[in-house]
């Protein structure tokens, strides 16, 4: 199952992508997360996203282009996977589509997150996550149990960089530029299900696996 997560920034998209792909068993594959690691390890990659992303600008289409190729290209993704925050211009979608005909495969399903950006503002100012494991806590809606510390691996918490008010105003700007027309990009080519973000974690995953399960009833592919 090849499925791209499209969505505002804060829409939930990470924190579905990660579910699903572990309920799916494909890889999850978020080019925000490749570019944090190549940050936090300090490589040229690390050096140069972080010059955009610190802005909430897009890096550019070429270099995560590159870094999609040889993820894709790897062993893990032969049986799926689900873009988490990839494509995000419409020459990113392009450039896909040519690298999936050359290897045979095209996407299966568009999974389109809908949330306001009021709430998008507030859930972002909110969120931490754990950077070891990658959890993501919201301080109100979904606090960790012990103030700071992750459920899971017991390590701090941290904000991210772009998630201050003007980063995170300039990266929902970005997205109506240059993401949202890949829905028009999308419509016609690749099925498109529509999900309501604004609903708890739990509920939107039950809502896409029930999509799912009708799809499975339509397709030998799942
Ligand atoms: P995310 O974790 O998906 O919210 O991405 C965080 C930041 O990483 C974005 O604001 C961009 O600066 C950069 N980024 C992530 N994915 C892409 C992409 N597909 N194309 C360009 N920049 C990206």
């Amino acid at each position: 199952m090849r499925i791209v997560m499209l969505g505002p920034p804060g829409a939930g998209k990470g924190t579905q992508a990660k579910m699903l792909a572990e309920k799916l068993n494909v890889p999850h594959i978020s080019t925000g997360d490749i570019f944090r690691e190549a940050i936090r390890k300090k490589t040229d990659l690390g050096l140069l996203a972080k010059s955009f992303m610190d802005r909430g600008e897009l890096v550019p289409d070429d270099v995560t282009m590159g870094i999609v190729k040889e993820r894709i290209s790897e062993p893990d993704c032969q049986k799926g996977f689900i873009f988490d925050g990839f494509p995000r211009t419409t020459a990113q979608a392009e450039n896909l589509d040519g690298m999936l005909r050359n290897l045979g495969i095209s996407l299966d399903l568009i999974v389109d997150i809908q949330v306001r950006d009021e709430e998008i503002v507030s859930r972002l100012e909110n969120r931490r996550s754990c950077p070891a494991c990658g959890m993501v806590y919201h301080l109100i809606n979904n606090p960790p149990v012990e103030s700071g510390l992750c459920d899971s691996c017991g390590e701090l918490l941290v904000g991210r960089v772009d998630d201050t008010r003007q980063v995170i105003l300039n990266r929902l700007k970005v997205y109506e530029e240059k993401t949202e027309p890949l829905k028009a990009y999308y419509s016609g080519k690749v099925e498109t299900a529509q999900f309501d973000g604004a609903q708890e974690i739990g509920k939107v995953l039950e809502q896409i696996m029930e999509y799912l399960g009708r799809y499975q009833g339509k397709s030998e592919v799942l």
